[in-house]
C-alpha cells in the first residue's frame, strides 16, 4: 500500500476530495503521484516545515491537479506550481534545496490494467478507483530523474521586474513581456492574446 511514515493515504485522500469536490479516479491517481514524487526528492513535510523546498510541474489542468495541489500544499498562487498545458497526466517534483527532481507519469495501461483489481465491483468507474488505491506504483505510473532549470523570476517571492506595455500600458511583471523590434509588448498586445475585445 502506499504512504510510507510521512504520508497517511488514507486522510490525504480524504483532504484533496473534500478540496475537489468528488472522489474520482483523477484523486487518486493525483495523491498517489504526489505521495511518490514527494518521497522520491526527499520532501518528508510539505506543508510543514518543507513547504518552502518544494515545486511541481504539472502538466494537465484535470481531477488529478487538484489532488497535487492539496497533498504538496503547492499553488499556482504561491508560485510553486507551475501548470503546463500539455494535455498529459504527468508532472515533475522538485526538491529546491536538491535540485532533485523526479517527472511522473501515469501510464496508458494502467486503465486496462485496473479491470484485474476489485473485481467484486460492478460499476465500472467504482471499480477503477478502488483498483487505483491498490495497485503497485510501477503498475500505475513510470518516473524517471529529470533536472529542471527554474529562472529567479519563476521563484517565489517578491516579482524581480515590472515593465509597462508600450501599446496597452498595462504593467507586465517578470519578465513575461516580449520585446518586439526594441519595443515592449505584454504577450496580448504581440499578438498572444486568448481573448478578444
Ligand atoms: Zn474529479
Ligand atoms: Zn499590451
Amino acid at each position: 500500500m502506499t504512504g510510507k511514515d510521512n504520508f497517511n493515504f488514507e486522510s490525504l485522500l480524504d483532504e484533496s476530495v473534500k478540496i475537489h469536490g468528488h472522489l474520482c479516479p483523477g484523486q487518486v491517481l493525483g495523491v498517489r503521484m504526489s505521495i511518490l514524487g514527494l518521497e522520491k526528492v526527499d520532501i518528508e513535510d510539505p506543508k510543514g516545515k518543507d513547504r518552502k523546498k518544494v515545486m511541481v510541474f504539472v502538466e494537465i489542468d484535470r481531477c488529478a491537479t487538484d489532488a497535487i495541489q492539496s497533498v504538496t500544499g503547492c499553488s499556482p498562487g504561491k508560485r510553486t506550481m507551475k501548470l503546463l498545458d500539455y494535455g498529459k497526466m504527468a508532472a515533475t517534483f522538485v526538491n529546491l534545496n536538491t535540485g532533485k527532481a523526479i517527472r511522473i507519469l501515469a501510464k496508458e495501461e494502467s486503465k486496462a490494467a485496473a479491470k484485474n483489481y476489485c473485481t467484486e465491483i460492478e460499476d465500472k468507474y467504482e471499480r477503477q478507483t478502488a483498483a487505483y488505491k491498490v495497485m503497485p506504483d510501477e503498475e500505475l505510473f513510470k518516473w524517471e530523474e529529470v533536472s529542471v532549470e527554474i529562472p529567479p523570476e519563476d521563484m517565489p517571492g517578491r516579482p524581480l521586474k515590472r515593465v509597462q506595455c508600450e501599446k496597452c500600458g498595462e504593467y507586465v511583471q517578470d519578465n513575461r513581456e516580449i520585446n518586439l523590434d526594441g519595443r515592449i509588448y505584454c504577450k496580448a498586445c504581440a499578438g498572444k492574446a486568448y481573448y478578444k475585445k
